[in-house]
């Protein structure tokens, strides 16, 4: 088997393996540079045969977020992408709300520790901790070789148990190890990030003295974070005030234990940019989904402008018509949301 990095081996983001073997190909992600375009040509990998159909078999998708999906548009329909199933109800749901997010339609579904046999390669994923939802790491087998890719993987999230089940019944025999290391360097060496529940613990420190409205800015696609963010209004008696784009995401992922806009405690807000984008897009359905419990914007309104702010950055408003606040990965900035978490849990009916 041979392996040829694109990119992604001396820079964060734009991550691209081309994987060789008997006359077949198989890429493992296709990603956009953290500061790339996505109609920049000049950041398009030299791959010859994605348009399918010839010796290049699959593309395998580690996860969503764009530094490893980003210009996965390139692949032609023919080219079958491999993915997790939730990752691309994901990419569904956030293409109504996010540019240039790109849905492939000739799939093929990841799932953990399932054997995917592609050609001569035999592709088994992990799935890991990270912040992006349904991420694996990939086992690929050729030729009697074994290559185990990590994607993006960490051990302080609320999946951290899956780090660890990775540590104690790890795959073995490998021949060439592929590790994120984003972090790595990040931190001196006695000092942790935090976990989610310390995070959730701070959220609740701050939302306890913080009188009114609290604003915070998280991606909507962090579904962990959602998770600390929910917990922590519970605990101090808040409402939890989503974004329509947030409860699209949120449903997509099929998991009843994630915090969803019909559950006790959460409501919905629509900002006028996203009431825009689904009469473009026709998604009105959308609305009646999620219409279980809104935020009008009078309330919003009322409430923001004295409501001290949880971070500094002044752009999480979610009345604000441009783009939120993001995270390091992914960062198209609208596929990060803001998130209100409302004191007294008052909530209103759309009309
Ligand atoms: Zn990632």
């Amino acid at each position: 088997m041979r392996v040829r990095i694109h990119r992604g081996a001396r820079e964060i983001g734009g991550s691209c393996i081309e994987l060789a073997h008997d006359g077949a190909r198989l890429l493992l992600d296709l990603g956009l540079p953290l500061d790339g375009d996505p109609g920049d040509q000049t950041c398009y990998p030299d791959i010859d045969g994605l348009a399918g159909g010839g010796d290049l078999l699959a593309l395998v998708l580690s996860h969503g977020h764009r530094d490893h999906t980003g210009l996965s548009h390139l692949a032609g329909p023919n080219l079958p992408v491999a993915l997790g199933a939730a990752t691309l109800a994901i990419l569904k749901a956030a293409a109504t709300f996010v540019p240039d997010c790109y849905v492939p339609t000739n799939t093929v579904p990841l799932a953990d520790r399932q054997p995917l046999r592609l050609g001569p390669f035999t592709v088994t994923p992990y799935l890991v901790d990270h912040s992006a939802y349904d991420a694996y790491a990939l086992l690929i087998e050729a030729g009697g070789q074994r290559l185990f890719y990590s994607g993006d993987v960490r051990g302080h999230g609320r999946k951290g148990a899956l780090f660890e089940r990775l540590l104690r019944d790890p795959p073995r025999n490998i021949d060439t190890l592929l590790m994120e290391g984003s972090s790595l360097g990040r931190l001196d060496p006695d000092r942790t990030f935090p976990s989610e529940d310390e995070i959730e613990g701070r959220l609740v420190e701050l939302l306890t003295k913080t009188p009114g409205m609290a604003l915070v800015a998280a991606s909507a696609q962090n579904t962990d974070r959602v998770v600390s963010l929910y917990r922590a209004a519970k605990r101090t008696g808040r409402t939890l005030i989503l974004d329509l784009y947030a409860a699209a995401v949120l449903a997509a992922t099929g998991n009843p234990r994630i915090p969803q806009s019909n559950w006790s405690g959460v409501a919905v807000f629509v900002p006028h940019h996203q009431r825009v984008q689904i009469k473009r897009t026709g998604r009105f359905d959308l609305l009646t989904a999620h219409g279980h419990t809104t935020a009008s914007t009078p309330r919003i309104s009322r409430r923001s402008p004295r409501a001290p702010h949880c971070c500094s950055d002044t752009r999480c408003c979610p009345t604000s018509t441009g783009p939120t606040a993001s995270q390091a990965h992914g960062r198209s900035g609208r596929s990060g949301t803001a998130t209100c978490i409302s004191r007294a849990g008052r909530r209103s009916r759309t009309t």
